[in-house]
């Protein structure tokens, strides 16, 4: 690990792995958890492509990398659009002809109670959090099936282990990736591509930022850590399972949640 890399490990919670030479592809990446993903595994010497549609707000990530001497590169594109994923593994993979880690954290919410949701907001969360992460799934698995190694973490939630009212959708398409995971690790063993999910709890972001200084208070009661999670908990868990130190394990859930569901 280069010296200034060796600073920042502020970025996964002081745990270091070896990620030099290997390239990885965080959705997501822009802001929030991919964010602090992107961070932390180009903070242990990984390539990191990040991928999110809006280029201005990924480009603030890759400035973020480079600025610490990291590697990264933006690439846009739709994860709900199979071919906008297919052009872009294959545009990432072009540039960097090699694919050790995919991370599938690009999500949305459309929160609603079941009987008043709309088509439109069962599709579109369904057709972001879980058919995207199929489509980049399945193009990336190709590839790494080819290599005999490979690390895919998908980004679920504690709602599609408990359920939450408001988000039949959401927690449908979490747990569906939680589903995905468990088959796929099944089905790539094999081939030493491990797959796993973590599931974060409440984390500090945009997405939780939305709701407001009392419901975050009645949240933390429910919390036996007593606090939100930081961006940067879930980057080190993501980091670990990127490890060579996690090569035992797949088709796994960790969740990251303070202790909140138990
Ligand atoms: P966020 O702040 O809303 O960021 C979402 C990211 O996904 C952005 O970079 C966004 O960029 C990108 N994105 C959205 N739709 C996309 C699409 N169709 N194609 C490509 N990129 C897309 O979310 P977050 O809070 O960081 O959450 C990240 C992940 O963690 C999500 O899967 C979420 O469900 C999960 N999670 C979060 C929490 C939490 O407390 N925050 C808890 C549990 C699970 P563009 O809009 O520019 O595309």
């Amino acid at each position: 690990m280069s010296e200034s890399t060796a600073m920042t490990t502020e970025y996964s919670m002081g745990l270091k792995a070896d990620l030099s030479g290997q390239v990885a592809i965080v959705t997501g990446a822009s802001q929030g958890l991919g964010r602090a993903i992107a961070l932390a595994l180009a903070a242990n010497n990984a390539t990191v492509a990040c991928l999110a549609r809006t280029e201005s707000k990924l480009q603030s990530t890759v400035e973020a990398i480079r600025e610490f001497g990291g590697n990264a590169e933006a690439f846009t594109g739709d994860v709900g659009d199979r071919q906008s994923v297919e052009n872009a593994v294959d545009a990432i993979h072009e540039k960097f002809d090699k694919l050790d880690i995919l991370v599938n954290n690009a999500g949305i919410t459309r929160d609603t109670l079941l009987p008043r949701m709309s088509d439109d907001e069962w599709e579109s969360v369904i057709q972001t959090n879980l058919s995207g992460a199929f489509y980049m799934t399945r193009a990336a698995s190709r590839i790494m099936m080819r290599a005999r190694y490979g690390r895919i973490i998908n980004i679920s939630s504690v709602s599609g282990l408990i359920g939450n009212a408001g988000q039949t959708n959401y927690s449908a398409s979490k747990a569906g990736l939680i589903g995905m995971t468990r088959s796929l690790s099944r089905e790539l063993a094999g081939r030493k591509v491990t797959v796993n999910a973590v599931a974060p709890g409440f984390i500090e972001s945009e997405m939780t930022a939305i709701l407001g200084d009392s419901i975050v208070d009645k949240v933390k009661e429910r919390i036996p850590c007593k606090r939100l999670g930081d961006p940067a908990d879930i980057g080190a868990a993501v980091l670990f399972l990127a490890s060579p130190a996690a090569s035992y394990i797949t088709g796994q859930v960790i969740t990251v949640d303070g202790g909140m569901i138990g």
